[in-house]
């Protein structure tokens, strides 16, 4: 009998099995089973001759929804290997990793496209008679030349004049189903490709060399050394033969500018996935190119999981960065992830960036990576010089000090556009009483509220409650309440009222909520339309802003001590992004960094030798320390309403793993932040010197959780190779 086992999206690390009626359904396709008294969508991910559980209690699948497999052999062994890894729910796993629009059991199958065409009175017809109406006339005209597609008739035409010609019966619509379309291929020029450089003509011919066998890359090229030009030249190759290319960018850094230049260096349509799409537009993206009906696919983290059917090349844009990984439900990481696919489809991978995360890096010094260097700026543009600012005993307004306010004056006088930098948004991360320092907090998350004055609200960064801004003191009642500290609201407001003849922009995820709001606003800013650009992360992220001469960054004191051991390596990385934003034309940049602590090392470091030093000693730092990459990590948290469920919860985890010798486990503790939403927040780090020592003792205990006394009192996660400690 065949025993049919499927991914269910059910928060439980197995499969379940079900028998099929008559008809067997293929591995990975989807079936419609009952799940108690519910009917759930799941994919069949294994057909066996026997069940572990009784064979006469076992269900039959209820229908067959695909006849042909959705998740093609290597998408199955992707979904296996990220449950395993990250042990996680499979059942949850193949979700992830399907468009929204299949997890409903939308059909697979791509949808008829409607068109208008000429019915044969409209054919025949003498155009003459119609020369009192031009708009009809026109459409005719168009139609006799080639059939148009409903959406573009109606965008392109009158509607009055569509609606007399269909009355009139000359013109009618139809449904075609097309066959897969792959001229792409057929269409392909090569516009405005530039002579590469020695360094960039290394990278592509080494890339080229690798065609059709597995090899990892490491980009490692400054800002503005032609990194997007290298992936364009090792394109062409993989492209020309046929094979479809996947690239991945940041969910910030997939704007119009990025998606334009490869569309324009091809000629051909360029598949995008980002999370603005509607589950339709990403369904329609996924089977073209699972049909192989597109070139290039470029797209935000889970688009890793788009199906090709000749793939040829995969690229990870700033590889570096943190969007990377998923922080919530299937903690992967797309880059690791990618790695993996390239070695499943036997496939290239260039991972790219002038910022090296240490753990590419190492694989990199390690040879496990190929690593290319580009170390020049292309064309002419020359690299920004990077200075620190030393704030101690300085007045400051807004948070500026007087002679970085000088600097500013003297770049706009010349016509440049200035960029600010601060990690706050909002007016100020606090309210603070001048008569008894009490200080506004959040009482969910125990951390101060930061002041809105746009909202005109307090609100909590950590959980987004909002309250009205008192008038008096909490506590003391005197009504001399402060603004403490600076965020961007005040930033702008200063440097409008400093600066009245310039215009300035704020970009954060106040102001810039929404994508299309963001492009417009990049946009504007490329038009030279703002002199002064103020914002958070969101500025350091792959644009190009070639009118830019100065970057200040203001306020990164606090980044200098953090308790996240990852902390030195995203401020080097944040620094030396913002860097690049600089003097990226003709125009020479520089770059100010205002702190109370000029002489820390790190920021010595990376001004005086750059990000590649700093990278070199922050890896012997961590090897000393026997932290990642050096070790290996697998993080659990909890939250309950009471610390000590959690922490009981965590011990318990805790002593399941006292067996394993080559495990250590550093907890329970608090959390970095202790509480969030009224919970109590614990963790539990678990630490090995093997990857597989860590794997092997995961794989043993982590089912044995889910049945602990406490796991229905506690919200608990383990994130395999964490990145975020809050
Ligand atoms: P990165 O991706 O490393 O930041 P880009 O590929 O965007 O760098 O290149 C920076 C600028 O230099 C772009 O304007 C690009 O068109 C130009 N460029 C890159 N390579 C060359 C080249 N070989 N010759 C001339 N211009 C180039
Ligand atoms: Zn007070
Ligand atoms: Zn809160």
């Amino acid at each position: 009998m065949s025993i049919i086992s499927v991914a269910l999206p059910i928060p439980k690390r197995r499969l379940f099995d079900y028998l099929a009626d008559d008809k067997i359904p293929k591995i990975g396709a989807r079936v419609s089973v009952s799940f108690g008294p519910r009917k759930l969508i799941g994919v069949v991910w294994e057909i066996n001759q026997t069940s572990d559980w009784d064979e006469n209690k076992l269900k039959k699948i209820q229908d067959i929804i695909d006849d042909e497999p959705i998740f093609d052999a290597i998408q199955h062994k992707l979904c296996t290997w990220l449950a395993q890894y990250y042990k996680h729910p499979i059942g949850d796993v193949v979700q992830s990793a399907m468009p929204v629009a299949l997890r409903k059991g939308e059909s697979s199958e791509a949808k008829p496209t409607v068109y208008f065409t000429l019915t044969d009175s409209g054919e025949s017809l003498d155009l003459g008679t119609l020369s009192r109406a031009p708009k009809q006339q026109v459409i005719l005209e168009n139609l006799r030349k080639t059939k148009l597609t409903k959406s573009k008739v109606i965008s392109d035409f009158s509607a009055s004049a569509i609606k007399a010609l269909s009355q009139k019966e000359y013109i009618t619509e139809v449904s075609v189903v097309s066959a897969h379309d792959t001229s792409w291929l057929d269409n392909i020029v090569l516009q405005d490709k530039p002579v590469a450089n020695v360094e960039q003509a290394i990278a592509i011919s080494s890339i080229e060399a690798k065609q059709a066998q597995y090899a990892c890359f490491l980009l490692d090229g400054i800002t503005g050394s032609g990194k997007t030009e290298v992936y364009l030249q090792a394109i062409e190759p993989v492209l020309k033969q046929g094979k479809q290319v996947l690239i991945l960018v940041p969910e910030i850094g997939l704007t119009p500018q990025t998606v334009h230049r490869f569309k324009y260096r091809f000629g051909i349509d360029v598949g995008i996935l980002h999370s603005g799409l509607t589950n339709n537009e990403r369904l329609q993206v996924w089977q073209k190119s699972k049909n192989g009906e597109l070139g290039i696919i470029i797209g935000t983290r889970s688009a890793i999981f788009t199906p090709m059917k000749n793939p040829g090349l995969l690229i990870v844009d700033e590889e570096h960065d943190a969007s990377y990984k998923q922080q919530d439900g299937l903690r992967y990481h797309a880059r690791d992830l990618a790695v993996v696919r390239a070695h499943a489809e036997n496939i290239p991978l260039v991972l790219g960036t002038a910022t090296p995360a240490l753990e590419t890096l190492n694989n990199a010094v390690s040879g496990k990576y190929h690593h290319l260097i580009l170390q020049q700026r292309a064309g002419n543009a020359s690299v920004a010089s990077q200075q620190v600012f030393d704030i101690r005993q300085q007045p400051l307004q807004f948070g500026i000090a007087q002679g970085m306010l000088d600097r500013i004056q003297q770049h706009l006088e010349q016509g440049s556009q200035v960029m600010l930098f601060i990690n706050r948004r909002g007016y100020a991360p606090a309210l603070m009483c001048h008569q008894c320092g009490y200080v506004e907090q959040c009482t969910r998350c125990n951390k101060p509220f930061t002041l809105h004055s746009q909202l005109n609200k307090l609100q909590c960064h950590h959980c987004g409650c909002a309250r009205s801004i008192p008038q008096q003191c909490n506590q003391c009642h005197s009504n001399e309440l402060n603004a403490m500290g600076v965020g961007t609201e005040q930033l702008e407001l200063g440097l409008t009222k400093y600066f009245p003849n310039y215009s300035n922009i704020r970009i954060d995820s106040d102001s810039a909520r929404g994508k299309s709001k963001l492009d417009k606003m990049l946009n504007s800013i490329n038009n030279n339309e703002h002199q002064i650009l103020i914002g958070t992360q969101i500025l350091s992220k792959g644009h190009h802003f070639p009118n830019v001469t100065l970057v200040l960054i203001l306020d990164i004191d606090g980044a200098l001590f953090s308790a996240d051991f990852r902390a030195a390596e995203n401020l080097a990385q944040l620094i030396t992004q913002l860097s690049g934003r600089a003097g990226r034309a003709e125009k020479p940049g520089e770059m100010w960094l205002q702190t109370h602590d000029p002489g820390h090392p790190l920021l010595q470091d990376l001004i005086n030798n750059g990000y590649a030093h700093f990278a070199k000693y922050a890896l012997l730092e961590r090897k000393t320390a026997q932290l990642p990459p050096y070790t290996f990590q697998a993080l659990f948290k909890a939250q309950a309403l009471y610390a000590k469920d959690a922490h009981a919860f965590l011990q318990n985890i805790a002593d399941l793993f006292s067996q394993y010798q080559d495990v250590w486990c550093l907890g329970p503790i608090p959390a970095l932040m202790e509480k969030r939403q009224g919970q109590y927040r614990m963790q539990l780090l678990l630490q090995a010197n093997q990857r597989s020592a860590l794997q092997y003792a995961l794989g043993q205990e982590v089912n044995k959780i889910e049945t602990l006394f406490l796991a229905n009192k506690v919200r608990w996660s383990l994130d395999i190779d964490p990145q975020d400690f809050s």
